[in-house]
């Protein structure tokens, strides 16, 4: 969070004040830190260094393409789980031969556009996606590099709708079956077994679960050798948390000594799969205040962003950080929901939060930089906000502002 202080009691994004921001390109707006991405990303490698390694950026997390090409000139990996996110990973100047692909429900044309780019490796998700994957490979007379997402049945102890190792979640396949099609997948002749993949959920905020998950892993790892099945790279997903509020997450070096040191003289190669702990606080929400109002006892500050931008505490009851902009005011503080103007209750960014700030003031939503930008909507006709790229003292324009003829652009009333 370093990247977004107080300099004379202003809030600034590295050098630049977000007061000068909001003047020259309007709210509501994200802001991001190249250094905080940079910073993130580095926290990875170092703690990487000396062991073969990928990092594979999970890009829903935040899919603008001046995010992803900071990334991709680190050298930085990606995790896809769509070809339109494949596309945005070549787009930005990503390598696609560093490119995992994820998810669930991968169509035919999302794997064919991804063996023509060469990706690195597809994390299978069922006994038919294997199949499926392998006709295609088959039939395009080559081989395609797989690992199976395992489901360890580890509970990550995340809000329901981020986690995904439990077995009655939707993802991944069981040990036992995993072993199975492993064995299966070995004689097929479009497949080749590279590695074993795993990710339990979003939001970690202590080891254990990373750790039960790994132990399960190894153990499958160990059979199918035993089964003269070699696995090259070991895929532990993302999931590391971040602070919101009184989070205390591990840093990513705590978590991969804990893991090297796991995985013993087993010469696997890691993979990560981190999103939410690159992006997230490198990243602010910029809105203003349009009007303070007094209901029923309580005081509303309606604000110009709203949930089809930030729809985090709407969707998961997550807590954001919301702070003045001009930290000097002598304006009295009060108890406020800092609400947006759609109609819905459920259009609210924060609640009882004690701020002393006035129609027109500037506020800043913390740690919006991951799961805000990439799961807005157009909800209520509202514009999609600008995302703009800090470098130091420069402010880049990664997004413009979208226009109402954006939005009705493929639309078209009845004549
Ligand atoms: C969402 C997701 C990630 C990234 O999770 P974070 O919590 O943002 O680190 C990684 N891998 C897979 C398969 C995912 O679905």
């Amino acid at each position: 969070m370093e990247n977004f202080q107080y300099q004379d009691n202003q809030l600034c994004a590295e050098e630049v004040p977000l007061t000068q921001i909001a003047e020259q390109f309007g709210t509501p707006c994200f802001v991001y830190s190249k250094a905080g991405l940079v910073q993130q990303y580095s926290a990875y490698s170092q703690a990487l260094s000396g062991c073969e390694h990928l990092v594979c950026y999970a890009v829903k997390a935040n899919s603008n393409l001046a995010v992803l090409s900071v990334l991709a000139r680190l050298g930085c990996g990606f995790d896809i789980v769509s070809g339109g996110e494949l596309a945005r990973v070549i787009a930005a100047g990503g390598d696609p031969t560093k490119v995992i692909f994820s998810g669930v429900g991968k169509t035919l044309n999302e794997m064919d556009a991804a063996l023509d780019a060469g990706i690195h490796c597809f994390n299978i998700e069922s006994a038919q996606e294997l199949q499926q994957l392998n006709q295609l490979a088959m039939d395009r007379n080559q081989r395609a590099s797989i690992s199976i997402r395992v489901n360890p049945d580890v509970d990550a102890g995340t809000h329901p709708y981020i986690s995904t190792g439990l077995k009655e979640n939707k993802f991944g396949i069981s040990m036992q079956d995993a072993r199975e099609l492993y064995r299966q997948s070995a004689d097929m002749e479009g497949l080749e077994i590279i590695g074993v993949d795993c990710h339990i959920g979003s939001q970690l905020t202590s080891t254990a679960p990373f750790l039960a998950a790994l132990e399960r892993t190894l153990m499958l790892i160990d059979d199918l050798a035993a089964d003269g099945i070699a696995i090259r790279h070991l895929d532990i997903g993302g999931g590391l948390g971040v602070i919101y509020r009184d989070e205390n997450p591990p840093e990513p070096e705590e978590l991969i000594s804990q893991v090297r040191a796991t995985l013993g003289d087993r010469p696997l190669k890691l993979i990560l799969e981190p999103g939410r702990s690159i992006c997230a606080n490198a990243g602010i929400l910029l809105t203003r205040v349009i009007n303070i109002k007094a209901n029923g006892g309580k005081n509303f500050a309606i604000v110009d962003a709203a949930m089809n931008d930030i729809i985090r505490p709407a969707l998961y009851q997550a807590w954001m950080d919301v702070v003045p902009v001009e930290s000097e005011n002598s304006v009295e503080a009060r108890t406020y929901d800092v609400v947006g103007p759609i109609c819905e209750s459920g259009d609210f960014i924060a609640r009882d939060r004690d701020l002393a700030i006035a129609t027109g003031d500037l506020l800043a939503v913390r740690s919006a930089g991951a799961y805000c930008f990439a799961m807005s909507s157009n909800y209520n006709t509202r514009n999609r906000a600008a995302e703009l790229l800090v470098d130091g003292g420069e402010i880049h324009l990664a997004r413009r502002r979208e226009s109402f003829q954006d939005q009705i652009a493929l639309e078209t009333p009845l004549p």
